[in-house]
């Protein structure tokens, strides 16, 4: 065991601040890294406050923080992929079973025993796991995504939620050229589906509530910008999409938007309103349509995803904050003041 510096916090009404954690030495398959940057994703805010109490109660103190993207510093002694020096990055899990039906389709985010990077038990040290707002981290070389070297690293860090949460359900559902594509909602997800969608080659329709987000959207990569308060601007999309992404994560009208795709169309869901959607079982049976949800994906497609990224120079556009400014960002992401992740740059920390 050795000492390593965080940002915790001690309960579910303090700010973040620093204090020293414990990290296990590294076992025969493990790497330590060194965190150099860690995105600032809504999930780390939620679990600061407890606000997902109900189904994954925050056990304090947390280390929030999974987007990692970091430095090989030790090597365990059966590590075969990883040398001291190499980059490498950390996304939301650091172990699963491997062993059971999902491990072995490589889908380990569904995995009953897998571990979260952050609030989940932590089967070395006992507690719960640490997760990036540190300037180092323990994790199995399994669970450990190799990063493109021609991508920013601060910009590279949002990849391993954001990115990943919006690619895997548009390459579950074969977005590709020649589909028509809805993004709901421009924020830390939405801005990294559009990049997605239009590598891809689809036709990228963003559907935004605020007009002032066009220019943005287009520069993102979108195709066309629909105010989604505006029912005539929508009205003339009825039944014409094959795939919208739906990343809104407070209450709306999904009705309006089922009512959008065509034959077959999908709708999925990766933000998570508080309250359950109103679904008309008529937009659905209308046209055979389906209403999906999807978390994450699995560590083979992480990496193809952080491939996919290299070959097309593909990150997030981030705000680039030292960590003290952590609680100061937490208030401005609540206002959706950020274009459109933040990413933590964890020297900071070192020289605290
Ligand atoms: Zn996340
Ligand atoms: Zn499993």
């Amino acid at each position: 065991m050795y000492n390593a510096k965080a940002y915790t916090a001690a309960s579910e009404t303090s700010p973040l601040a620093p204090a020293t954690i414990p990290r296990r030495d590294p076992t025969e398959h493990d790497l330590q890294i060194e965190v150099l940057f860690c995105g600032i994703c809504h999930s780390d805010l939620h679990s600061v406050r407890n606000e997902w109490r109900s189904h994954a109660p925050t056990v304090y103190p947390i280390v929030p923080g999974h987007e990692i993207v970091g430095r090989v510093t030790r090597v365990g002694s059966a590590v075969k992929k990883y040398k001291s020096g190499d980059l490498a990055a950390v996304g939301v899990m650091v172990d699963s079973d491997g062993t059971c039906s999902n491990c072995k389709a490589g889908l380990e985010q569904f995995c009953p025993n897998m571990v979260l990077t952050f609030n989940s038990p932590d089967k070395h040290l006992g507690g719960v796991t640490y997760g990036g707002y540190s300037d180092s981290i323990v994790v199995d070389e399994r669970f450990i995504l190799r990063i493109p070297s021609n991508l920013d690293l601060a910009g590279a860090a949002p990849l391993l939620c954001a990115g990943i949460t919006t690619y895997s359900p548009m390459r579950h559902c074969g977005v590709s050229k020649g589909k028509k594509v809805g993004v709901v909602g421009l924020g830390g997800l939405g801005h990294m589906a559009v990049k997605f969608a239009h590598a891809f080659g689809a036709h990228v329709v963003v559907f935004t509530t605020s007009p002032n987000k066009k220019e943005d959207a287009l520069r993102l990569g979108a195709d066309e910008v629909v105010v989604s308060r505006n029912t005539d601007e929508m009205k003339k999309h009825a039944g014409s999409f094959d795939f919208i992404l739906d990343t809104v994560s407070a209450d709306h009208d999904i009705d309006a938007y089922l009512n959008l795709l065509g034959r077959d169309g999908n709708v999925t869901l990766v933000g998570a309103p508080p309250t359950p959607l109103p679904v008309s079982a008529f937009s659905l049976i209308t046209g055979r349509r389906s209403l999906s949800g999807s978390a994450i994906g699995g560590l083979a497609e992480t990496q193809e995803m952080l491939d996919f990224c290299g070959e097309h120079k593909i990150t997030s556009d981030v705000e680039v904050i030292p960590i003290q400014k952590a609680n100061e960002a937490y208030e401005r992401l609540l206002k959706s003041d950020v274009k459109y992740r933040f990413s933590i740059d964890m020297g900071s920390l070192r020289t605290e």
